[in-house]
């Protein structure tokens, strides 16, 4: 790729960071990264504890079908068909402490008998909830990059399918659960964030991985980011570890570089900032770059919980559970003085042979909670009292596990507990959130701006740009943020997939 004279510097190496980077150098632009973490990822993390790894963000990848529509957006940046996926068939089993349980399948036909099978009597939401699967199948995204000319096929295509996800759009997954008389189907719909959510969110997850485009890839989310680290390596960008930038830095109205913490000043022609919006705006901008809009987002829109994990090593083959359990408790969990959890979810990734020895699997659980400060100010005040509540929470989790799995507690050789503060210091995400905005009810499934008042030469992009949040959100802003400056640039936007040099593994 011949160079066109033009340096940008991204802050932060997550998938937003990284996207932008693999988009621009392609553009034939200089690119360095700067991560403030040692390592790249962001929330799409794991980590290595005695012989097992435990996973934090890949449940799904949307766009992870051959041929599917946001496959072609991930090949544009890398060799996605590198990675293995496994799309298991089923999604999640719910079950509670006296032995009622309810197995949610990814495919909509098996969803759908095993629902009348089990509540006969809500027959007609039933129907409706499969048929919107099967209908909201067919949705094709909008590329918020392009404009009429790339979208009018896709747009024409979604005409049918508009009416019904107006409907669901103005819902919350609350008042679309409350359809359901049978309490564990209902749960499924209300509880936590997933209550808040409209209730597009889960019907549409659930109809991509009906579709088998939202699968598992073998070594989980820090497998995806290896690619593009490999992909920015080979087209000749850097990732700059342990790199935090302090302040971006503005001359007369323009972004004309980066500040690390330590004095180091790093001049670039663009600035685009993946980090979390909220020190962007107000500490690396000094929040002199606002108006009502982005007060009004800051003030009024409500983030997605931050969570505390706790990840169990277990020295047994669990290949027999399923992938994802949720265990509705008798009595509520205590995660913090704030937060009570009716359930707990379970993964058991035994479908990954890379996160633990033969024989032996790795177990998390992801506990959803707000009171970030809690847990900061424990971490940086009573640092004997965080261990100890750590410890506390883990044996409630385990306690759980021993309900589901007696005599499990014997098996179990490590045990790892992570926090919102550990969220916040290993990624600055804005209250520990796990993925940035929750996408409301009413809202639409619409990115918040990607620039600044009265400041040329920046952009945002990442999670907090796009409610809802997930990986796709990395490309989705990092592709119209890239676009946007090679049109200013007068610089050709020309991206071709990657070729794939081996056949396809889907398992
Ligand atoms: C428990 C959990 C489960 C999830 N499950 C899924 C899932 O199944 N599927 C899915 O698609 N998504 C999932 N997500 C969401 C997904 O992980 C995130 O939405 C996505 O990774 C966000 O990417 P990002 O690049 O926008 O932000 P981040 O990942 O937060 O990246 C921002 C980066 O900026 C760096 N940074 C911050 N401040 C600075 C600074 N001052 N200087 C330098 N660097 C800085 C951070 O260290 C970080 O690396 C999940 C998330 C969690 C937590």
């Amino acid at each position: 790729m011949k160079h066109n004279g033009k340096k940008i510097v991204i802050i932060g190496g997550g998938i937003a960071g990284l996207s932008a980077a693999v988009y621009a150098l392609k553009c034939g632009y200089e690119v360095q990264v700067l991560e403030m973490h040692d390592m790249a990822g962001g929330l799409a993390m794991s980590w290595r504890r005695g012989g097992y790894t435990f996973e934090t963000c890949l449940h799904w990848l949307v766009g992870s079908k051959p041929g599917g529509e946001f496959n072609r957006v991930w090949k544009e940046l890398v060799d996605l068909e590198k990675l293995t996926f496994l799309n298991p068939h089923e999604f999640v089993r719910i079950e509670n402490e006296t032995g009622d349980s309810l197995r949610l399948y990814t495919n909509v036909d098996m969803l759908e008998a095993e629902l009348l099978r089990r509540a006969p009597d809500d027959i007609v939401a039933i129907r409706n909830f499969t048929h919107a699967i099967r209908t909201l199948g067919k949705f094709r995204l909008i590329d918020p990059s392009g404009g009429i000319a790339d979208n009018w096929f896709n747009m024409l295509r979604d005409i049918p399918v508009m009416p019904l996800l107006m409907k669901l759009g103005k819902m919350s997954g609350k008042e679309y659960g409350a359809r359901f008389a049978d309490p564990l189907l209902r749960s499924f719909f209300t509880t936590g964030d997933m209550g808040k959510l409209t209730a597009i969110a889960m019907v549409l997850s659930l109809a991509w991985m009906n579709e088998q485009d939202a699968g598992y890839c073998i070594g989980g989310s820090q497998a995806l980011i290896g690619l593009f680290e490999e992909k920015i390596a080979e087209l000749g960008g850097t990732v700059r570890f342990n790199a935090k930038v302090e302040r971006v830095l503005v001359d007369e109205g323009s972004a004309v570089g980066v500040q690390l913490c330590g004095g180091e000043a790093i001049p670039a022609d663009w600035v685009i900032s993946a980090a979390d919006g909220h020190a962007t705006i107000y500490e690396m901008l000094g929040g002199r770059h606002v108006d009502d809009g982005i007060r009004r987002i800051y003030a009024d829109t409500e983030s997605f919980a931050s969570y505390v994990q706790v990840s169990l090593g277990v020295a047994m083959d669990l290949s027999d559970q399923p992938a994802m359990l949720t265990r509705v408790l008798c009595a509520p969990l205590v995660v913090d003085p704030e937060t009570e959890l009716p359930n707990l979810g379970f993964r058991f990734f035994h479908f990954d042979p890379t996160f633990a020895p033969a024989g032996k699997t790795a177990v998390t659980a992801i506990l959803p909670t707000r009171n970030y400060k809690y847990w900061q100010s424990l971490r940086a005040e009573q640092p004997q009292r965080y261990r100890a509540e750590k410890g506390r929470v883990a044996e409630a989790v385990i306690g759980a596990l021993e309900g589901h799995l007696p005599g499990v507690r014997e098996s179990i050789e490590v045990i790892d507990v992570s926090t919102p503060a550990t969220v916040i210091r290993y990624t600055g995400n804005w209250k520990g959130s796990q993925e940035g905005w929750l996408m409301l009810p009413g809202a639409g499934i619409k990115p918040f701006p990607n620039t600044l008042p009265n400041l040329d030469r920046f952009f945002l992009i990442g999670q907090w740009i796009m409610p809802g949040g997930g990986l796709p959100s990395g490309p989705m802003t990092a592709r119209p943020a890239i676009k946007a400056i090679c049109r200013r640039d007068h610089v050709p936007f020309d991206i071709q997939p990657e070729m794939h040099r081996e056949e396809p593994v889907t398992v």
